[in-house]
């Protein structure tokens, strides 16, 4: 956790506070939020590292969630659809300048992107050459990224088309970057797709208007998602906040408008003179990770074995998995130790693969090969595949997700721990609880951890623990190859009870029972514990409890750091204590 910080309690202050208007209300809203917590509570929050506290004042206030939702606040996707069609008309009537360019951030990939399409066909239409930046963002996947910008370079150079790549040490001047390169290369149209945070939606809005004050035509399309946010509402014109109705909505939408799923056509070859004047980036070494995030060699042959990058990987990767495993999904999906999942989020939160291609793929293999009925059709696989659209959706239309802000925000007021040596021992998968081991341990070796399991620890951290659900987000943005905003939020939200559509706040996993439910033959347990390699049967889930207690001792397993009962109940007291249906303090018990 990052040193801590003294809190300044701003609720007693007389000044005013400093910033723009937006600032000062943020500021406001905040020190109405700490009055209305105990100082300790903020305080320890403040410490904690939950906040980016870069980016945000310490947290947002409910009261401030509300105006999002009532409409006094403007959601950021409005801002940037707003500023895209005020612009629309002057945008149009730019001339094309001497190249064209294409901004590669989430979609690293010349297959089925929806704006490089659009670059490609600008370019042509005009015969200048088309150009391309990339960025690298998640720290997290940075080895990843790299080497994916490896391959789509190489595959970009083939067609005489040049990448350039370069690292921005600060956020704030990536715009002025982007448009004065855009500038030297004489390109008077910018292409992109969109990214569904707040600060990006935002970033896009100011490019399109300070683009145009300079004669850039800038272009944000909706690419990530198959159908983009906004388009789908209930009959009564609100945004769904329950997934199946969504779903069904979002099926339905699918159905009656097949083009979402239509690839776009990559780009085409640039004339030979796009050679010769892009000389120097055409031989531009791609920059290397930062120090703070350069994986030491061993790790990162270990990554690029497991997860080769590239979008022909990705094409492969899915292809396999629609041939062997998509007909067994839905009943295998389940069980870590199956390995019957597709493993490939790391290629959706790059971009090496489009969702849409993947549904795409999904449902011409069912229909193939089982019922016609569309419901059918779109069960299973694709919607897991779903979840990404629904939790981007929510992202855009409730924007203090990001902004560290639960989903229920009336849940803000449950009083976490912050006790770093149990953070540590979870992080480290030394809970004592085999399950949460293995998986944690799975997720500091392979980067990536089954979705059964991402909701068994999370669950485990936020109510066995009680410790903050934000810091366990971070950890898993920190540590994911797959690291994606949306998910990972909306995962965490619906595990610790305070997101979209959750687990109801009174469903408390049993880690035991998981166990023996998901992994029955401890299997996936034995494979990520090999201390608990020698325990047999059912002990395995629960060697202390279970007689084993002396083998799980002498080979050095950590006993259970908490009893479920006890970190069940005591959960049960906190989340109604924190949503004001009763006050009993429970103390005790915690096994260190
Ligand atoms: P499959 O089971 O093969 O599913 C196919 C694809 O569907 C996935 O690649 C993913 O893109 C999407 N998907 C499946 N389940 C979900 C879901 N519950 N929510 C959203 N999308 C889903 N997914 C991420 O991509 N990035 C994250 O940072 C992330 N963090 C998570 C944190 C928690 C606490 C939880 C409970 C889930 C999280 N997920 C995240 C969702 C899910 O665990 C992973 O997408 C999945 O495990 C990836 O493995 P796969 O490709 O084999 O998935």
């Amino acid at each position: 956790m990052p040193p801590k910080r003294k809190i300044v309690r701003a609720a007693t202050s007389p000044v005013r506070p400093e910033g723009s208007p937006a600032r000062r209300q943020r500021t406001l809203d905040h020190e109405a939020d700490t009055e209305r917590k105990s100082q300790d509570q903020a305080e320890e929050e403040e410490q904690s590292g939950v906040i980016q506290r870069d980016f945000y004042p310490p947290e947002m206030s409910n009261e401030r969630c509300k105006r999002y939702l009532n409409g006094d606040l403007p959601l950021p996707i409005d801002v940037l659809r707003k500023a895209l069609a005020e612009t629309k008309t002057q945008r149009e009537q730019i001339q094309i300048g001497d190249a064209v360019v294409h901004w590669f951030k989430r979609d690293l990939r010349q297959t089925n992107n929806r704006a490089l399409e659009r670059a490609s066909v600008k370019a042509k239409s005009q015969g200048v050459p088309l150009d391309y930046q990339a960025h690298i963002t998640s720290a997290a996947r940075v080895d990843f990224e790299l080497r994916t910008l490896e391959v789509l370079k190489e595959d970009l150079k083939e067609k005489g088309i040049p990448l350039y790549v370069t690292t921005i040490e600060q956020r704030k001047d990536v715009l002025g970057h982007i448009l004065t390169k855009c500038a030297e290369w004489g390109a008077k149209h910018l292409f992109c797709n969109m990214e569904y945070e707040v600060d990006e939606l935002r970033r896009e809005a100011r490019l399109v208007k300070r683009g145009l004050e300079k004669g850039i035509a800038v272009e944000v399309l909706h690419d990530d998602v198959v159908v983009p946010p906004g388009i789908l509402r209930t009959g009564a014109g609100k945004h769904y906040s329950v997934y199946s109705p969504w779903f069904r909505a979002w099926t339905k939408y699918v159905h009656d408008h097949p083009h979402v799923l239509e690839p776009s056509e990559p780009p085409t070859r640039n004339p030979d003179s796009a050679v010769e004047r892009f000389r120097e980036i055409f031989s531009m070494p791609l920059p290397s990770a930062p120090p703070n995030k350069t994986l030491p060699d061993a790790q990162r042959d270990h990554l690029s074995h497991l997860w080769p990058a590239g979008e022909h990987e990705a094409m492969l990767r899915l292809e396999r998995f629609v041939e062997q495993k998509l007909g067994k999904y839905k009943e295998t999906r389940n069980f870590p130790a199956e390995n019957s999942t597709a493993m490939l989020s790391v290629h959706f939160s790059a971009g090496t693969l489009a969702a849409r291609t993947a549904v795409r793929m999904a449902l011409t293999a069912n229909k193939s090969s089982s019922s016609k009925d569309p419901p059918n059709l779109f069960g299973g696989w694709v919607s897991e595949l779903a979840w990404r659209d629904f939790y981007k959706h929510v992202l855009c239309h409730w924007p203090y997700v990001c902004m560290s802000k639960p989903f229920k925000y009336e849940y803000s007021d449950i009083r976490w721990d912050y006790h770093q040596e149990k953070f540590t021992r979870w992080c480290e998968g030394k809970t004592g609880f085999p399950i949460v081991d293995a998986a944690m341990r799975q997720l500091n070796s392979m980067a990536w951890m089954h979705n059964r399991c991402r909701m068994i620890v999370a669950s485990f951290l936020a109510k066995d623990l009680l410790i903050d659900w934000r810091l366990g987000e971070k950890y898993f943005m920190e540590r994911l190859i797959d690291g994606d905003f949306a998910s990972n939020n909306g995962g965490w939200g619906f595990s610790a009870s305070t997101g979209v559509d959750p687990q109801p706040y009174f469903r408390i996993f049993n880690p035991f029972l998981q166990s023996e439910k998901f992994d029955e033959r401890g299997e996936y347990i034995r494979k990520w514990v090999p201390k608990l390699a020698g325990v047999e049967g059912k002990a395995v889930h629960d060697p202390y409890g279970r007689g084993k207690g002396k083998e799980a001792e002498e080979a050095g397993y950590p006993r259970p750091m908490v009893e479920h009962k006890f970190g069940r109940e005591r959960a049960l007291e906190r989340y109604k204590e924190g949503l004001g249906r009763g006050t009993a303090n429970v103390g005790g018990g915690v096994h260190n």
